[in-house]
């Protein structure tokens, strides 16, 4: 736990008692602060009450006498609607921060700037934080990990200088730091995902920006027009920084990829790092993507490229993304239950021929549509959940399929035409590109049930 001393003896509001916003609250009473907290939700409020934490209606508070307010960064700051809280503390000019910003205060407080690693993207940021940290950990390095990913910020240990954060920052997150300055910044990519969150997408793009902009160094794949805009930008302000991309472009500086090459270019030289062939954990260019900017994001210590090399290589990856679950003979069973829309799902089947798709759920707009052009990588889809009359629609005449209900049926059936197959690599594919709830809690529960049903497979 990271005590919050910055806030000692201040009065803080504090809205927003899920997982993060609970540690929150207990750092900043660890730091010698006057909490008072408060949920809309009253299990969450009953909960924090026994921890001893202590809460009161936010709407009953004299907002005059608190130094600061910290808010979840799951509660809306600006879209659709700014939270009644927001409009309050906006109303009596008190500032309104969350708990990354906790963190950069305290971390400021020391007298050496300690390395703290930021990464954000609309894309692949839990995967290249989960690959940054692989990395420094294969280098010797003490790493604290935590962010969006999942273990709030303030309970991991505090900054120092034999120890390296690698903290994964949603947008809303940043939008709750203003004075957030990593030592390096990693910007992976900006496409239009939850705009209705943002208002529009240039406000979106800008929010990210601001991270990198703030970075002692920013990493910033250029692969697409809003990001290669925003590097552009930073360069010509002078800012330090290292271009990466998934592509092979005519940059000079920085980190790309030819073939499966990672290759670094110094003023125009090429000079190998490592190779990214046959490691399952970064199949597809999308996490060729992630593997520059996470090389880049060692500056000087990604030299050591034969250590470099052990890490990608070693990488486990992260469950429920292209996770390898299982082999029975040549076919291959990959769970990439995170892909709950087509753009996901996409980078699955790209990643893969001789597929056997199990695909369906809780669709969302514009179905699979999308994925026409890849058609022709699946050999058959397996079609489950609420999604299967509009899927089977859009699959007719061009793909066969079959309409399964459950992932246990679906895993069966792929399971057996795969074998059957004369493909030399078969791969039973569950992305699903659909939300999860029309049968389960969430893509976590459905990607565990898909590695129960290929487990329970005659021949395990
Ligand atoms: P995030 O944390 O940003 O949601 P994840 O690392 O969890 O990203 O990956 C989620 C899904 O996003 C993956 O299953 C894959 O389909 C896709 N993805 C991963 N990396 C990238 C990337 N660099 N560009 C585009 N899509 C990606």
């Amino acid at each position: 736990m990271i005590p919050a001393t910055t806030f000692k003896g201040k009065m803080v509001a504090l809205f927003g008692l899920g997982g993060s916003g609970l540690v929150t609250a207990k750092a900043l009473m660890a730091g010698g602060a006057d909490v008072t907290a408060w949920d809309d939700n009253e299990k969450s409020v009953a909960n924090a009450r026994a921890e001893g934490v202590p809460c009161h209606d936010l709407r009953q508070a004299d907002w005059s006498q608190f130094a600061s307010f910290v808010l979840s960064p799951g509660v809306p700051l600006t879209h659709p609607e700014p939270h009644w809280t927001v409009k309050i503390a906006k109303a009596h000019g008190v500032e309104i921060i969350g708990d990354i910003e906790i963190f950069c205060r305290e971390r400021r407080l020391l007298k050496q700037k300690t390395p703290f690693v930021a990464i954000t993207g609309t894309n692949g940021k839990s995967t290249t934080t989960a690959l940054i940290a692989h990395l420094y950990r294969t280098l010797g390095f003490q790493v604290e990990m935590g962010g969006n990913i999942g273990v709030p910020v303030l309970a991991l240990a505090p900054p120092a200088p034999e120890r390296v954060h690698v903290i994964e920052l949603s947008t809303f997150q940043i939008d709750l730091t203003p004075t957030l300055d990593p030592y390096i910044g990693v910007l992976l990519n900006l496409t239009p995902d939850h705009i209705d969150r943002h208002g529009t997408m240039e406000r979106y793009a800008a929010i990210k920006e601001r991270m990198v902009a703030q970075s002692d160094i920013a990493v910033i794949a250029l692969d697409d027009p809003y990001t290669f805009a925003i590097a552009e930008r930073l360069r010509k302000a002078g800012k330090p920084g290292t271009s990466v991309s998934m592509n092979n472009p005519a940059i000079s500086d920085g980190v790309t990829i030819d073939g499966s090459r990672l290759v670094r270019k110094v003023a125009g030289r090429a000079m190998t790092i490592a190779d990214l062939a046959g490691i399952a954990s970064l199949r597809g260019k999308h996490n060729a993507q992630n593997a520059a900017a996470a090389v880049a994001a060692l500056g000087a210590h990604g030299f050591n490229h034969e250590l470099v090399q052990k890490g990608l290589s070693t990488f486990p990856g992260l469950a429920h993304r292209m996770e390898q679950v299982g082999k029975r003979g040549r076919v291959l069973f990959v769970n990439d239950s995170k892909a709950t829309n087509a753009d996901a799902a996409e980078k699955a089947l790209m990643s893969f021929r001789d597929i056997y798709w199990i695909a369906g759920g809780k669709a969302k707009e514009g179905g699979i549509a999308p994925l026409k052009p890849l058609f022709d990588r699946i050999a058959k889809a397996y079609l489950i959940g609420a999604a299967t009359d509009d899927f089977a629609r859009t699959l007719d005449g061009l793909v066969a399929y079959e309409r399964c209900g459950t992932i246990d049926n679906a895993v069966v059936a792929a399971a057996r035409d795969a074998a059957a197959s004369a493909a030399p690599e078969p791969v039973v594919l569950l992305s699903p590109a659909c939300a999860s709830y029309d049968q389960f809690a969430n893509f976590e529960q459905r990607g565990e049930a898909f590695r129960a049903a290929v487990a329970a497979l005659p021949g395990a």
